[in-house]
């Protein structure tokens, strides 16, 4: 931001990633305590709710309740003017030389290694788009070698499926590979139910939600950024078996309701201006209320590494930036409430698949391996065609050379159950 001062008292936040320049939102437990609202600064989180109960937040509009919940959906629901306020506030509470948050008549500065970060939102809704023209292009490939890889709407239509808000979890939660239907070896064989062989991430950006307008009123595209809080790093797990057989002909389902992973910090919209460019040219150019003039690209840059339990390396697999998705956020939004859909404080849409032209920058496993059929070398000697038990999927987002960091979403592949329900 032009406007952000300087720098932070707080020791090691300045060029951190989470310097007085980014100060994302989320939720976190203090030593097992009850969850609390909180932003990052540096290595630490600083609780809200003591902030705002010790009077510092005097801001017109925002009750000291609002960060008494557990969650951020109450803040998000008080829009644009309010969520800018309170970050200038907060942003001249830890500015150099201010000495108005005293940390011992308010402790709330708390060290990282203290708290555990919790979803910063009851996620009322989840969809996830399809957003980059590569992995679509690539995915029509895989699954339609004959024929024109993008479907014929592709150009015209932000295409999109409604996910499974309740399967959304924090960075850290375990992964349980799915047990499903895999389709028959030859047609007319039939499927059989197992543990997914083909286990995949997906390396994507989410958005999250203010409140929307009523029932059967569209967002207008232009009207968009008053609606879209921030961003979080998503991981779209995903059952490739499972999704091959189920989604023709109403797309997918279980091969995706399994588990979604999220990042703990959500980087507000007002601290990604410094990173928002022009999008890719769109040809032809879309409907009147799909067609936005203004820099809506995000160049944040993006990684996804695997850790495979035993060896504990890492090898980077991906990386690829966000600036070339074909559909933005607000052409997202503005497409999902066309037809009078409604949108809530807390809702997530994610961009689908975040891919670029070359190998190494393709999001998921299922384009760099080409459905399987091109193993992917390993840092520690192995190599991997999907994901296999104890694998850990790290996934990192930063901007302006690192000046903003969307932190780190992690997650690991737990075996399978034993799944017997069957029997009974
Ligand atoms: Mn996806």
């Amino acid at each position: 931001m032009a406007d952000a001062p300087a720098g932070s008292w707080v020791p090691g936040a300045d060029g951190s990633g989470f310097g007085i320049e980014n100060l994302p939102y989320g939720v976190v437990r203090h030593r097992g305590g009850r969850p609390v609202p909180a932003i990052r600064i540096g290595a630490f989180a600083l609780d809200l709710a003591a902030v705002a109960s010790a009077g510092l937040l005097p801001i017109p509009g925002l009750e000291p309740g609002v960060f008494a919940e557990p969650a951020l959906n109450a803040f998000l629901g008080l829009g644009p003017r309010i969520w800018s306020d309170t970050r200038r506030r907060l942003q001249a509470l830890l500015a150099k030389g201010s000495s108005e948050l005293d940390p011992i008549a308010v402790p709330a500065l708390l060290p990282l290694e203290e708290v555990r970060t919790v979803l910063p939102v009851n996620i009322g809704n989840y969809v996830d788009g399809y957003a980059s023209i590569e992995h679509a292009t690539n995915v029509g490939r895989l699954f339609r070698p004959e024929g024109d890889p993008l479907t014929p709407n592709w150009r015209h239509v932000p295409i999109a499926y409604h996910g499974r808000a309740r399967t959304v979890v924090p960075s850290g939660t375990p992964v349980r590979r799915p047990w499903g239907q895999r389709p028959p070896a030859q047609p007319g064989a039939a499927p059989s139910f197992e543990p997914e062989r083909r286990l995949d991430f997906e390396l994507e950006l989410g958005f999250v939600t203010a409140a929307g307008p009523s029932l059967g009123e569209p967002i207008p595209v232009r009207r968009a950024a008053e609606h879209i809080f921030g961003v979080v790093l998503v991981n779209d797990w995903s059952a490739r078996e499972i999704q091959r057989w189920e989604s023709q002909p109403l797309g997918p389902y279980l091969g995706k309701s399994f588990a979604t992973s999220i990042s703990p910090w959500i980087v507000p919209l007002e601290a990604l201006a410094p990173v928002r460019v022009p999008g890719v040219p769109q040809r032809p150019e879309p409907l009147p209320y799909l067609r936005l003039e203004d820099p809506w690209a995000l160049d944040i840059d993006l990684e996804a590494t695997i850790t495979p339990e035993a060896s504990g390396v890492a090898t980077r697999v991906t990386r690829t930036n966000s600036r070339g998705l074909y559909w933005s956020a607000p052409q997202q939004l503005a497409h999902a409430t066309s037809g009078g859909a409604t949108i809530g404080p807390g809702d997530l849409f994610a961009s689908g698949t975040i891919s670029g032209t070359e190998a190494g920058s393709y999001g998921c496993l299922l384009e760099r391996s080409r459905a399987g059929r091109e193993p992917i070398p390993l840092d520690d000697g192995g190599s991997r065609t999907f994901l296999e038990d104890g694998d850990t999927v790290t996934i990192r987002g930063y901007g302006e050379a690192a000046r903003i960091s969307l932190g780190e979403l992690t997650g690991r592949v737990a075996p399978a159950g034993t799944w017997s329900g069957f029997h009974e």
